[in-house]
């Protein structure tokens, strides 16, 4: 992956590369609307007057950067990759894309997604699928394939994303970028249109470990427009991320192996690279241990209980009065009616519809009120092996590397694309992919995960392990 820095890209150069690469009918429709004439005079204003932040030259001035659709931008619409919000524009911004915005980034773009986020490949968005720039027959993964897209073809290389249940972790491992999503509290959520709260948080994807903590360090901390934002300092997240010049960068670093995350239905070649890079961290002087997280095989029936719950009462409001189309119809009821059929895709239906049956009554206990429980048990895993001196966790990110477009028909399947992401965002806990090898030419994802509020030894892990890697590849 690029070295150059981050900074040195323009916009500019984000049109000539979204010229080559998004049009047209074999391009990669990672895109769903652009403003490549505010962008570019945005990018002139800065370069002719340097923009500060607190008396000191902004991180990110004149840095492109793409958006997902479901995060709120004054300028472009905000679709969430759905007819029924197709055109609507927020009448307010993101705090992570304001936060972006304050830093000197220019948005060039909002990129396309699985409708409501509901997806791990992109195909469920209602204007046509993402290609994966690796291979233009294969999905990018999702919920965030086309920002993640965008920043694997080079279009950008910050991109905003969002995760419920791996949709930044899943779509980085797919493209072969780098992937994070927070722990839940550490961005905030205001302006992210909601699908299942309790899950849901504001990542990033770059080109590598560095700007992707930069980016991080830029759209986290405290916000009073989010009830669950953390008001805890932000540590220098690009600092943990600078290698330290020494052969043992990770001396005494404790990496847990969850035993869990390594049967078999994992890919065997994507078996060997992660063996491959624990093998890597052990030689960058690190103490990998197998460890035990007896809930895991649980995670994704419980994500798929609480995800739909939570997305049957969120989405409520798109009832044709407040947002988006309207249904035309006589009475209320039916206005309701052709609203929502005829606005939502069939995943989104079949989300409520799932949603709506597990919290309805006679159901609840055996469904919603279990499914919380074994949640907290999943937490409880991760919070043991973390009191036990584990400091981060390496897993594989995806069972499997990029599948083809259409491939996967039965929804079930698709639901197994995300069983070792769904587990952090039910735990709340940070993690992250980055790429690790190939297998027949696609990328292969390894994850970190560390423990609430420690993005800063996961930085330091990741970073040590990508050095390692390029190293060994140029050698
Ligand atoms: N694939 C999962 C789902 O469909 C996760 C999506 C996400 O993280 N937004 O719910």
């Amino acid at each position: 992956m690029s070295v150059e820095s981050l900074q040195a890209h323009s916009v500019e150069a984000a049109w000539t590369q979204y010229d080559g690469v998004d049009a047209g009918p074999t391009g990669l429709n990672a895109f769903l609307s652009v403003d490549r004439e505010g962008s570019l005079a945005a990018s002139v204003s800065i370069a002719a007057e340097p923009h500060t932040r607190n008396g000191h030259a902004a991180e990110l001035a004149g840095v492109p950067v793409a958006v997902k659709d479901n995060l709120a931008t004054l300028v472009l619409p905000t679709t969430c990759g759905s007819r029924l919000l197709e055109g609507y524009v927020s009448p307010y911004e993101a705090t992570a894309v304001r936060k972006l915005r304050d830093a000197g980034a220019i948005v060039i773009g909002k990129t396309n997604m699985d409708e409501f986020a509901m997806g791990s490949s992109t195909e469920n968005s209602a204007f046509g699928p993402t290609k994966n720039p690796v291979d233009r027959s294969r999905v990018p993964g999702g919920s965030s394939g086309g920002s993640a897209a965008a920043v694997a073809a080079g279009v950008v290389r910050l991109a905003l994303g969002s995760e419920t249940g791996g949709s930044v972790r899943q779509p980085a491992a797919f493209c072969g970028i780098v992937g994070v999503k927070p722990t839940y509290g550490r961005v905030s959520r205001f302006g992210l249109v909601a699908y299942a709260s309790s899950l849901d948080h504001v990542g990033v994807f770059a080109q590598n470990v560095v700007d992707a903590a930069l980016g991080l360090e830029i759209i986290a901390g405290h916000d009073p427009y989010d009830a669950t934002c953390s008001s805890r300092p932000v540590p220098a997240l690009r600092q943990a991320a600078v290698m330290a010049d020494s052969k043992l960068p990770l001396a005494g670093l404790v990496v847990g192996r969850p035993v869990e995350y390594f049967t078999d239905a994992l890919d065997p070649r994507i078996r060997a690279h992660c063996d491959a890079s624990l093998e890597r961290l052990r030689a960058l002087g690190a103490d990998v241990r197998d460890v035990s997280l007896p809930h895991t095989s649980l995670a994704i029936p419980v994500y798929y209980v609480l995800a739909a719950a939570e997305a049957s009462s969120n989405l409520a409001r798109y009832d044709g009065v407040r947002y988006g189309r309207r249904g035309n119809a006589d009475g209320l009821r039916e206005m309701y009616e052709r609203t929502r059929s005829g606005g939502f895709g069939a995943e989104v239906t079949r989300r409520i519809l799932l949603g709506t049956y597990v919290l309805s009554a006679g159901y609840y206990d055996a469904y919603y009120r279990r499914a919380q429980t074994v949640r907290a048990l999943i937490t409880r895993d991760f919070e043991r092996v973390f009191a036990e001196g584990v400091q981060v966790l390496f897993t594989p990110t995806a069972p499997t590397p990029a599948f083809r477009i259409g491939a996967v028909s039965d929804p079930y399947d698709m639901y197994l694309s995300d069983i070792y992401t769904v587990t952090a965002n039910l735990a709340g806990i940070p993690a992250m992919s980055q790429p690790i090898g190939r297998v027949d030419g696609l990328p292969v994802g390894g994850q970190f995960m560390a423990a609430r509020f420690d993005e800063a030894t996961m930085f330091k892990a990741a970073a040590a392990l990508e050095d390692a890697l390029a190293r060994e590849a140029d050698a």
